[in-house]
């Protein structure tokens, strides 16, 4: 099979361009496909610290600081009523090199990404939707379409098809994940099957200092959760995710009348948004959670959402869209330096998209149990056990051993916590004490 690039990567989000853009700047060939017009709407507008690290690796740190998104040094907890708030300061830990990370619109970022991999070198096709992929012995041939788009004439016929063929490809279809369907390699996790409901609005109060640029999630009782992200200057991003099941239990209404739903029985986020003005249509998506059987095999390897989805409590998406991107990147190349671009080539990489799904898995099922709930918002949380988990929860999945052992400690409690309840549920209980019990996330 003869070439017309070293590599394809489906897709453009911050998977694919991280991806590409490691290769281009490796001096690969790299083409990538993107179905959409960018800049487009995405949801997953919050980073953790660990994104910096890829930054810097593909030589984006400069962009993304001189684009001035707003500034986040964590996560603040929050009760329903917001009597009890708990700040997560990625600063807190030192396994945490650089703490302050960004809350981004995604159109924008995303956009900025997928230049930033056209100036490292890779040739971005937007408008190119994959349609089919054939893997032979020796490459991989990929068919697609091109939507001409708003054109003015009023029957432009059918879009016109192409092939590309390529050594190897990388899937970063975000959850389209082509090559998960083709396969049936998706495994579904029907114990995180939530549904998401959302908007972005303008005059939603901040906190002071360095909490104004926190994402701020707020518990409700049916076990869902509110997020709040501040995306620039103005616009607060505010949505909902509830359990599948308390989402259909909601008698049918319309999107917007659903989130203000939401929101009014939720009273922190209701006394925050009472003065804000909604400046998004109302969007829903469904969030559901799933892993995969294998994230690569002969020619071909899977990265961001194309090969798993997690939860976004913690928002963990981009940041694992990006790391494995690059790892993705760095596994590419080492197999075409070498010549072998077989699933044995990939097993350290498709090892490590395992390892790292199972550890943010383990903490978003936990999330779901009251007994997580109730040991996170509790009075006097062990400092270092929660520097432990602030390590994970800034991206850094795989802390040092006395971290891992301080983790090991966390879950042990919970599941005692689970078993014989010693703390009381800040959930459903009330509060005669407005007290904010935030300290012990913050740096001693
Ligand atoms: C409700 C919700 C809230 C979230 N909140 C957060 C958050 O706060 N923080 C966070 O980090 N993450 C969050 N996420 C997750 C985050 O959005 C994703 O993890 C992230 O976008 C994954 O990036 P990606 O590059 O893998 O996929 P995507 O960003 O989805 O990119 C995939 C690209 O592939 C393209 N594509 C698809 N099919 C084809 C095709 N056939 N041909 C060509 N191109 C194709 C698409 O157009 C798209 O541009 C959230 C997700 C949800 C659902």
């Amino acid at each position: 099979m003869g070439f017309d690039c070293d590599v394809i990567v489906i897709g453009g989000g911050p998977a694919g361009s991280t991806a590409a853009a490691a290769l281009a700047r490796d001096g690969r060939s790299v083409v990538i496909l993107e179905r959409d017009t960018f800049p487009r709407f995405h949801i997953g507008e919050s980073l953790l610290a660990s994104v910096n690290d890829v930054f810097e690796a593909i030589g984006a740190s400069e962009l993304i600081r001189a684009a001035q998104f707003p500034q986040k040094w964590g996560a603040t907890f929050m009760t329903p009523d917001g009597h009890v708030e708990r700040f997560a300061d990625f600063a807190i830990s030192s396994e945490v090199p650089s703490p302050q990370t960004w809350q981004v619109p995604r159109a924008e970022f995303d956009d900025m990404l997928l230049r930033h991999a056209a100036s490292c070198g890779a040739d971005v096709r937007q408008r190119h939707r994959v349609v089919d992929i054939t893997f032979a012995a020796d490459g991989v041939q990929v068919s697609y379409r091109v939507n001409r788009g708003e054109q003015d004439d009023p029957d432009p016929g059918p879009d016109p098809a192409a092939t590309l063929r390529g050594q190897m490809l990388i899937d970063a279809s975000g959850r389209a994940s082509l090559l998960g369907r083709r396969f049936g390699l998706r495994v579904n996790e029907p114990g995180l099957a939530n549904v998401a409901v959302f908007s972005h609005y303008a005059g939603v109060p901040r906190a002071e200092g360095r909490r104004a640029g926190d994402i701020r999630i707020v518990a409700r009782a049916d076990g869902g959760w509110f997020w709040l992200i501040p995306i620039s200057n103005e616009l607060m991003s505010v949505g909902a995710v509830l359990p599948q099941q308390a989402f259909l239990a909601q008698r049918r209404m319309e999107a917007g009348e659903l989130l203000q739903c939401l929101i009014a029985d939720t009273p922190a986020v209701a006394r925050l948004v009472a003065a804000a003005e909604r400046r998004w249509p109302v969007r829903v998506e469904r969030d559901f959670s799933y892993a995969s059987k294998r994230y690569a095999g002969d020619r071909w390897i899977t990265v961001g959402d194309a090969g798993a989805f997690l939860d976004p409590v913690f928002s963990s998406g981009v940041a694992i869209a990006l790391e494995s991107g690059l790892e993705g990147a760095r596994a590419v190349e080492r197999g075409l330096a070498r010549g072998d671009l077989s699933a044995r080539a990939f097993r350290a990489f498709d090892r490590r998209q395992r390892a790292r799904y199972r550890s943010f898995r383990r903490f978003v099922v936990s999330f779901y149990t009251p007994a997580f709930r109730d040991l996170f918002f509790s009075d006097d949380p062990p400092q270092r056990m929660f520097r432990a988990v602030i390590t994970v929860l800034a991206g850094y999945w795989r802390p040092s051993l006395v971290s891992r052992v301080w983790l090991h400690l966390f879950f042990l409690s919970v599941r005692m916590q689970a078993k014989f309840g010693f703390e009381r549920s800040h959930l459903d209980q009330g509060h005669e004490d407005q007290v904010s019990v935030g300290s012990a996330f913050r740096r001693t």
